[in-house]
């Protein structure tokens, strides 16, 4: 049997406000238990919310982004629920009418060839506001929970896709596009360690043809990209073990235990119903007026999708080198900057950025922003390629070099390790001479061996001259050079 399988992400998105969605609480991470909890994200009797502005500017930002009908008229209302972590009893949302309406986001999948690259539509359901629940402490509290109420009241918008997704690793492009759009518009950090942006995966398969979806389970709260793949791949083959074993799938939440790569069942789905959702009469109706919808689109940056397609345009850069340097704001502008800063030199930029800057902060797990080689010095090491001031090859060590911080700009390492590529053609000759004179066997050999032969033995000189130069000689210069003397 052939199953096809049916994703849709819930994603909830820490809006980076200072305070709270309704309170002027703290938000800042890290900090003390309960320090950082007013009377008003505890929902004592008396206290009144007060919607925060930035939180919705946020939202509209979000919806601008994603092509969206934009709620004019929103409305609050309460989500009635028992949790420890929520003392109110109810967590105030979005219902009926969210903030962002419908739009859409496209996303980048490998195409048929290997850094080849399709791009697919997923739409968009919906974006509504509302506030993070607190959050239950198992560890350290043997036999206990403790609560930290720090997180009540932080602002969210859950994002939820329609179920346009047919493979984790669709999942995983969304949800990296909708990651690299909340960063773009700078409303999140993003930051999916310590909870800003966390998914739910909804996944159901059927029969490859049929039209009616099959039922769904949604694995809560999956805070990193890894997880989300691995924690639909296997839920997906749970899913299709079942249903090949004669079983049905029970519509239910799970949980993704990575440790043991499996989801197990959390409890039975609740239906919206069950909440009880009704609008919360301690919250006016927020209707959104066109100026400062207006306003904010004026403000938006240039988003991915648009970048991706200027870099290709303006710098005819490969669709992957595009995706990639695209995805993230602050890389973006590290390339472009190194761009600027190498003459133009687009795709060597692009090679140093993605290569070499990527692979060595991914080694020493540094963020972009504290990268040690900045794009002034990556294109000034890029000109000195250029100029034959040194080789490719010369030129990873002098990354190395500045990445070390053994120097302020290319110039001054090559400087100082005299590293110059060697050009004098006088000197290359000396070299040269001392290899062939070194190697009378191999030269004999040379000469005597047919066409086919020779190109692989000429290496062997230019290898010799090569080492003998330091790695410093003209490979053109060299090349030529050995040509003429071997004859
Ligand atoms: P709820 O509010 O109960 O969580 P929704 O209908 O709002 O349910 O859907 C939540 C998410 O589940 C959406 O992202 C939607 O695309 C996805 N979804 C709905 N039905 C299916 C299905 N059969 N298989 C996979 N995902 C689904
Ligand atoms: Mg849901």
């Amino acid at each position: 049997m052939t199953w096809e399988v049916v994703i849709g992400l819930e994603i909830h998105v820490q809006l980076n406000t200072k305070s709270k969605i309704f309170s002027g609480s703290d938000t800042t991470f890290g900090a003390e238990p309960n320090t950082q909890a007013s009377l008003i994200d505890l929902g004592m009797p008396g206290v009144l919310p007060v919607l925060n502005k930035g939180a919705v500017r946020n939202a509209v930002k979000f919806g601008l982004g994603i092509n969206a009908e934009l709620g004019r008229k929103n409305v609050f209302a309460r989500k009635n629920y028992f949790y420890p972590d929520l003392p109110k009893g109810y967590q105030i949302s979005q219902m009926e009418l969210p903030i962002v309406g419908k739009g859409f986001i496209d996303i980048e999948l490998e195409g048929e060839k290997a850094g080849d690259v399709k791009i697919k539509r997923v739409n968009i359901t919906r974006a509504h506001l509302e506030e993070d629940a607190g959050k239950s402490l198992h560890e350290d509290f043997s036999g206990m929970t403790g609560i930290d109420l720090n997180r009540a009241g932080t602002p969210l918008l859950e994002i939820v896709s329609e179920p346009d997704m047919r493979s984790a690793k669709e999942a995983v492009a969304y949800a990296k596009a909708i990651h690299a759009l909340i960063r773009y518009l700078d409303i999140s950090d993003g930051n999916m360690a310590e909870g800003s942006m966390r998914c739910d995966c909804n996944v159901s398969i059927r029969q490859k043809g049929e039209e009616k979806f099959g039922t769904r389970r949604e694995i809560k709260n999956v805070n990193s990209f890894k997880f989300i793949e691995k924690a639909i791949n296997s839920e997906i083959e749970w899913q299709i073990d079942e249903i090949e074993s004669g079983r049905k799938i029970e519509q239910a939440t799970v949980l993704y235990n990575p440790d043991t790569n499996k989801t197990r069942a959390m409890r039975s789905k609740e239906e919206a119903n069950d909440y009880r959702y009704f609008p919360d009469p301690d919250l006016l109706p927020v209707v959104l007026d066109e100026a400062l919808i207006e306003e904010i689109r004026a403000s938006l940056p240039e988003l991915p999708g648009a970048k991706r397609e200027r870099f290709i345009a303006q710098y005819s850069l490969p669709e992957y080198d595009a995706g990639i340097l695209s995805a993230d704001r602050v890389l973006a502008d590290f390339f472009e900057a190194t761009v600027s800063a190498a003459n133009g030199a687009a795709k060597q930029a692009s090679n140093w950025v993605m290569m070499d800057i990527l692979g060595a902060l991914n080694r020493t797990e540094t963020d972009i922003n504290a990268s040690p080689v900045s794009p002034a010095q990556l294109g000034g090491l890029i000109l000195r390629i250029n100029d034959n001031t040194i080789s490719g090859k010369i030129g990873k060590q002098v990354f190395q070099a500045l990445w070390d911080g053994e120097g302020a700009t290319a110039d001054e390492v090559i400087a100082k390790k005299g590293l110059k590529q060697e050009s004098d053609s006088g000197a290359l000759e000396a070299i040269i001479d001392k290899v062939l004179t070194d190697n009378p066997q191999q030269v004999e050999n040379y000469r005597a061996a047919t066409e086919e032969k020779r190109p692989k033995m000429f290496g062997f000189f230019v290898g010799q001259a090569m080492k003998l130069s330091q790695g410093k000689a003209n490979p053109a210069q060299l090349n030529e050079l050995l040509q003429k003397k071997l004859g």
